[in-house]
């Protein structure tokens, strides 16, 4: 985890949105490879997150931990 330097973009593939965080990109592609995510650089160690990206993937690594049962139950 850490901040992103200005100017970095979001390492997924198609998406060209600032990057705002960054995580390991063996982490951050577990999760989202359910969502059909794909990064422009499978080798690279870091992934490069922007807003959108990194809400997708808190929600998914929150699925993992335990299933929100109130989000189920409406
Ligand atoms: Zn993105």
């Amino acid at each position: 985890m850490g901040k992103v330097k200005q100017g970095s973009e979001c390492s997924v593939d198609g998406c060209n949105e600032k990057a705002m965080r960054s995580f390991a990109l063996t982490k951050v592609r577990e999760a989202l490879q359910s969502e059909g995510v794909v990064f422009q650089d499978e080798r690279s160690r870091r992934a490069y997150l922007c807003q959108k990206h990194y809400k997708l993937f808190k929600k998914q690594t929150k699925k993992d931990k335990k299933i929100d049962k109130w989000r189920y139950s409406t």
